[in-house]
C-alpha cells in the first residue's frame, strides 16, 4: 500500500514537472504554404522545433491531398471524376470525400436547400460571367439551374458511394472544403504530438489548445463595417468561418453580385455581407457561414442557434446604414 502510494506521488510529482517544464519551455512557430487558391497558416506552439516543422509538413500534405481530391478545378480530381459520372450508376467514393458529401447533405437539408453542393452548373456560369464582365443569357441560366438540387445527389452509408441522378450535374464543394481540410490538418498536428495550434485555411480557422498562459488564439471577426469593438474571438478547441463577398464579387450595371449563389433562384446575393460563425469544427463553420449568407439574418441566426456550439454574427449594408445581427451564443 505504502508502495503504491510513493508510486502515485512519484507520478503526480513527474506530472507536475513535466507540465511545468513543457509550458516553459514551448515557442511559437509558423509555417506557411499555398494550398486551395490561398496561403494556408499555420501556428504551432511546441518545445520541439524539428518535430514541429515535421507536424506542419504532414499538415500541409494533407492539406494539399485533400485539395487534389476535393478540387472542382482541377480535371485530375476525385470530385471531377465524380461529376463526370453524372447521370449514370453510384460511384464509389474515398472516404473524405464521402466525408465531406455527408456533412454537406445535412446542411443542405438543414438550410432547406440555401446551401447545395450540386450548385456547380451555376457556379461554373456566374463565374464566367464575373470573367467575361456580362451577366448570363436566361436559356443559360434554366438549363444550369434545373441540374441544381441537393434531391439529385444520393449517398449510399452502407457502400460509400455517391450518385448524381441528372447527367451534366457537378458538384462544387467551395463552400466547404477548406473547412473540412483546416479540420483534418488540425487533427495531423494533434497526432503528431502539437495540442496547441491554429490552422487558417483563407477564411476558416481552426484552433486547438490555446497558446501557453491565454485563454485562446486572438481572431478578429471580419466585418463590412471594419473591425468593431467585441468583435474579437478567443478561439480555444473550435473553429471560425467568415463568408463574404469582400474579395470575390463582380459589379454587371450596377449591381454588386457576390460569388454566393442562392441555389433557389440561381442568381447570386447582391449588396454587401458578411457572415461570422464559430462552431465546434470548420466543416461545420464553413457550411454554415455561407448557409447564413443565402438565408438572411432571421431564418440564417435560427439555423445557428438550432446548431449545437454554434453562434454567428452578420453585418449587412442596407438603405439605412449597416446592420448588425448576432445569434443568441454570440455573446
Ligand atoms: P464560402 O466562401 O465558404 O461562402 O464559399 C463560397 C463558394 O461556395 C463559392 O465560390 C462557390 O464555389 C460555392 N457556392 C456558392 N453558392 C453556394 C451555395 N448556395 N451552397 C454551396 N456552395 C456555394
Ligand atoms: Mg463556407
Amino acid at each position: 500500500m505504502v508502495v503504491f502510494r510513493m508510486l502515485v506521488a512519484a507520478v503526480m510529482l513527474i506530472a507536475a514537472t513535466t507540465s511545468q517544464d513543457v509550458s516553459t519551455t514551448l515557442e511559437r512557430f509558423e509555417y506557411s504554404q499555398p494550398h486551395m487558391g490561398t496561403l494556408v497558416r499555420i501556428t504551432v506552439y511546441a518545445a520541439d522545433g524539428p518535430a514541429a516543422t515535421r507536424a506542419a509538413d504532414a499538415a500541409f500534405a494533407r492539406i494539399g491531398g485533400l485539395d487534389q481530391a476535393l478540387s472542382d478545378y482541377r480535371d485530375s480530381s476525385e470530385l471531377t471524376r465524380v461529376s463526370g459520372q453524372s447521370g449514370g450508376g453510384p460511384v464509389a467514393i474515398s472516404d473524405d470525400l464521402f466525408r465531406v458529401l455527408r456533412a454537406a447533405v445535412g446542411m443542405a437539408r438543414d438550410s432547406g436547400g440555401a446551401f447545395d453542393v450540386t450548385i456547380g452548373p451555376l457556379s461554373v456560369l456566374w463565374r464566367h460571367a464575373r470573367r467575361a464582365g456580362e451577366l448570363p443569357d436566361d436559356a443559360s441560366l434554366a438549363a444550369a439551374r434545373a441540374l441544381v438540387g441537393a434531391g439529385n445527389l444520393e449517398l449510399d452509408e452502407a457502400r460509400r458511394s455517391v450518385r448524381l441522378l441528372k447527367p451534366r450535374m457537378q458538384l462544387d464543394l467551395g463552400a466547404i472544403a477548406k473547412g473540412f481540410a483546416a479540420d483534418e490538418a488540425a487533427a495531423v498536428l494533434t497526432s503528431h504530438g502539437i495540442d496547441r495550434a491554429l490552422v487558417v485555411v483563407g477564411g476558416d480557422i481552426v484552433a486547438t489548445g490555446p497558446p501557453p498562459g491565454k485563454p485562446g488564439w486572438r481572431v478578429a471577426a471580419a466585418s463590412i463595417g471594419g473591425a468593431e469593438p467585441g468583435s474579437f474571438l478567443d478561439l480555444r478547441q473550435a473553429a471560425v468561418s467568415t463568408s463574404g463577398d469582400a474579395e470575390q464579387f463582380v459589379v454587371l450595371s450596377g449591381v454588386r453580385y457576390s460569388h454566393i449563389i442562392d441555389p433557389r433562384t440561381g442568381m447570386p446575393l447582391t449588396g454587401r455581407r458578411s457572415v461570422t460563425v464559430v462552431a465546434a469544427n470548420g466543416t461545420t463553420s464553413d457550411a454554415l457561414a455561407t448557409a447564413v449568407s443565402v438565408m438572411g439574418a432571421t431564418a440564417g441566426m435560427r439555423l445557428v442557434d438550432a446548431t449545437a456550439g454554434a453562434a454567428a454574427r452578420m453585418t449587412e449594408e442596407t438603405a439605412a446604414g449597416i446592420r448588425t445581427y448576432q445569434s443568441s451564443r454570440w455573446r
